[in-house]
């Protein structure tokens, strides 16, 4: 028995892996053919961007099939996609999505911001919906042929950008629910101006306990589409009753989780200690993993003294926001998100009653906040480094990179 058991085994691990492996093509940002626009356009004028509503001359495709792997990368005229009508990702949702920013530096290189996190999470997406993962730093190359394809397009100033959207789908053309055997994977990229104009133009939100966004074991925490469209309604609710956006809360203890599409931060200040405490709910697969939320959190490490704050990943109701601010000690509330960066609150709709966020007099935020601010938009326009956080992929001094 020994004898035959030993021999058998060996002989199945020598069989396995030659059996077992398929050898499909990963993808590769060297193999990219690249077909340019006869006639690029020009850039709009800056006040005439609209976030997402403008595209550059040029997309990325690639698609993936189960037998043969990744396919060859092009870069080709901005254009409609065909599919046919049963394709899975119309009736099953096979979708997800990234969405990060390229900037023009002031010394005239344009750089990608963090795009390893975005890539990471891209692929943690992937397998979760059953979509071909991939080299990340193989994408993160391909898109920086892309921008440097329409560079003169990524716009200059202030709190210009080019917004970055890398999409996958599943394509298998059939109605049974199955794991897609096909899929495409695409960049689209939009020049896009400030969030706000005019500086910040703090929101009103209304706390939701009617409806939940994410809960423990769903997948709230990767960026599918299928997590988004059932979020519209309750923000046109509290949009009926006058708030710019809904704050998540989830579970008996009405735990706050996410404001509309972002993360959300609070400053809370202990009036007998003194102490000042900066928190956000902590990443336990209800929350997305916002590149500016682990941004955020990275500098406030950095640069806030810590014996006046403390910088905490706990969970935190609106109850207690609501005790809080009645004894004084809630001092700054915002957002966190690629598109807007850092969204201050002014007030939140909470059973009736309005919880109202403290601002500097006359300004639209609280200190923190624009500190904040100030501190990602100098890394992110290149006036100060920050380790690998800007990834350069284009330089308009040179032709180049
Ligand atoms: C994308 C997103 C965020 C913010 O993530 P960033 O990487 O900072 O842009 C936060 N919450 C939700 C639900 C999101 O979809």
């Amino acid at each position: 028995m020994m004898v035959y058991n030993s021999s058998f085994r060996f002989s199945v691990s020598r069989i396995l892996p030659s059996v077992r492996t398929v050898h499909t093509a990963p993808l590769k940002a060297a193999n990219v053919k690249i077909t340019g626009i006869k006639t690029p356009s020009q850039p709009k004028p800056n006040e005439q961007l609209v976030f997402g509503k403008t595209f550059t001359d040029h997309m990325l495709t690639v698609e993936w099939t189960k037998a043969s792997g990744w396919g060859i990368p092009e870069i080709k005229p901005y254009g409609n996609l065909s599919l046919d009508p049963s394709a899975c990702v119309f009736h099953y949702g096979f979708e997800l999505f990234e969405g990060l920013k390229a900037y023009r530096t002031e010394d005239n290189k344009i750089t990608m911001f963090r795009p390893d996190k975005n890539m990471e999470r891209m692929n943690k997406s992937a397998a979760r919906i059953c979509l071909p993962t991939f080299d990340s730093e193989e994408l993160i190359k391909l898109m920086g042929k892309l921008i440097q394809q329409d560079k003169h397009l990524v716009p200059e100033g202030k709190g210009y950008s080019l917004y970055i959207r890398p999409t996958l789908i599943g394509t298998t053309n059939a109605l049974g629910v199955s794991t897609p055997d096909r899929a495409l994977l695409y960049v689209i990229t939009s020049p896009v101006g400030p969030y706000y104009k005019t500086g910040f133009k703090a929101v009103g939100l209304e706390a939701t306990d009617y409806a939940t966004r994410a809960w423990p074991g769903g997948c709230g925490d990767k960026k599918l589409g299928a997590n988004y469209a059932p979020c519209i309604l309750p923000q046109l609710q509290a949009a009926e009753r006058g708030y710019q956006q809904n704050l998540w809360l989830f579970g008996p203890e009405k735990n706050i989780t996410e404001v509309g599409t972002m993360n959300v931060f609070f400053a809370f200040k202990d009036s007998s200690t003194g102490k000042k405490e900066l928190v956000t709910a902590p990443l336990d697969g209800t929350i997305l993993e916002g590149v500016t939320r682990d941004s955020i959190l990275a500098l406030a490490r950095e640069k806030l003294d810590p014996s006046e704050w403390n910088i905490n990943e706990r969970y935190y109701s609106i109850n207690e926001v609501e005790e809080r601010a009645s004894k004084g000690e809630l001092l700054e509330a915002f957002g966190s998100g690629t598109a807007a960066v850092v969204s201050p609150i002014k007030t939140i709709g909470w059973t009736g009653n309005d919880i109202d966020v403290p601002l500097l007099p006359g300004e639209q935020s609280g200190p923190l906040t624009k500190d904040i601010a100030k501190w990602i938009a100098d890394i992110q326009y290149g006036r100060v480094s920050h380790g690998n956080w800007s990834r350069i992929v284009a330089d308009l001094n040179t032709d180049a990179i």
